[in-house]
């Protein structure tokens, strides 16, 4: 168990020992040069009862995201396909809600899981809180990944989401554990908290019985009419002691650049690799929001000779 006094002093490390630290552990559990790259879908978007501070699909939000229904097997596995012709090995499936209430699109998203498994893409969903019947529904329908992220610390939790508790999310991400589905859970900096704040969120997820897979670290990605669209943005360099903090404290996990990349320069992505960022979206949406442009990370990548994990 990592305590937040401790995790605060690596965080405030000088610069570089903090990088060379992350680097060093990053490095004695991954292949420097390999990146793994997700495509991610929302395959039902808009109208969610949730009152996330931050998002785009919140009917509690001054956004017009206009809501869209489940879409078709077929327009999914499209997707899929373009999105294995761009490197991914994993493509996410997002639907917005507090959780699935209808069961026949529940079990119409174990259909899309299967046929995209069956394309040989690792498969990914996030669909709100899960009850244990779901997630088994879920393991059997071959899902590898499920993405619920904490967000923030559970101190600043309530200023951000009222509609549910970080409790909620931890219970979930237990359940899938408990089903055999790797977790991908992370959250959201730059949305008024604190550095603090984002130390106890990254304490609170190492400290998880079993530590997630995959840790996805998003950028706040203003959204003219949510309620943190006026949030003073984190300092680039408070980004990448994040990413180090995450390496840091769960060395075995997969580090993700989220959303908000396309905010980063070259230079401090490259800094985050190096401080042990493995994982990224490759998509050119990342549901409402736009990501980097087709073509703009194989120039990165080029620059950075790194190989794409299979
Ligand atoms: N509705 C599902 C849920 O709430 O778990 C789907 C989540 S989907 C993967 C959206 C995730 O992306 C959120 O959990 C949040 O961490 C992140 N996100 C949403 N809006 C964002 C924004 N404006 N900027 C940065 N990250 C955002
Ligand atoms: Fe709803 Fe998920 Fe958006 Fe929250 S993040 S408002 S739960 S779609």
């Amino acid at each position: 168990m990592t305590s937040f006094d401790e995790a605060l002093v690596i965080f405030n490390y000088p610069f570089f020992k903090l990088l060379r630290i992350a680097h060093e552990i990053h490095i004695q559990n991954f292949d420097e040069q390999s990146v793994q790259i997700s495509d991610i879908l929302s395959v039902k978007t808009g109208g969610c009862s949730e009152d996330c501070s931050y998002c785009a699909q919140s009917i509690r939000n001054g956004t017009k995201v206009p809501k869209q229904p489940l879409l078709d097997l077929d327009t999914v596995l499209d997707a899929a396909s373009n999105a294995k012709k761009r490197g991914a090995s994993r493509f996410c499936m997002s639907a917005s809600g507090r959780c699935m209430s209808s069961e026949a699109e529940f079990d119409a998203i174990c259909e899309m899981i299967r046929a995209v498994k069956a394309m040989g893409l690792e498969t990914c969903a996030t669909l709100g809180l899960l009850t244990r019947a779901q997630a088994e529904k879920l393991k059997d329908a071959g899902l590898d990944y499920y993405n619920h992220n904490v967000d923030t610390s559970p101190q600043f939790y309530q200023n951000i989401i009222s509609t549910r508790t970080i409790d909620d999310r931890i219970k979930t991400i237990e359940i899938v554990q408990k089903a055999g589905i790797h977790v991908c859970t992370g959250g959201i900096v730059g949305m008024g908290e604190t550095n603090e704040d984002r130390v106890k969120m990254l304490v609170l997820l190492a400290n998880l019985e079993i530590p997630p897979k995959c840790v996805p670290i998003n950028k706040l990605v203003k959204i003219p009419g949510t309620r943190v669209d006026d949030s003073n943005p984190i300092d680039d360099f408070d980004f990448v002691r994040i990413i180090a903090l995450a390496r840091i404290l769960m060395p075995g996990s997969y580090v993700k650049i989220a959303a908000g990349r396309n905010t980063l320069s070259e230079a401090t992505q490259a800094l985050c690799f190096f401080a042990g960022a493995n994982a990224l979206f490759s998509s050119e949406k990342l549901l409402t929001v736009d990501n980097v442009k087709d073509g703009v990370d194989r120039t990165l990548f080029d620059k950075l000779n790194i190989r794409l994990i299979a």
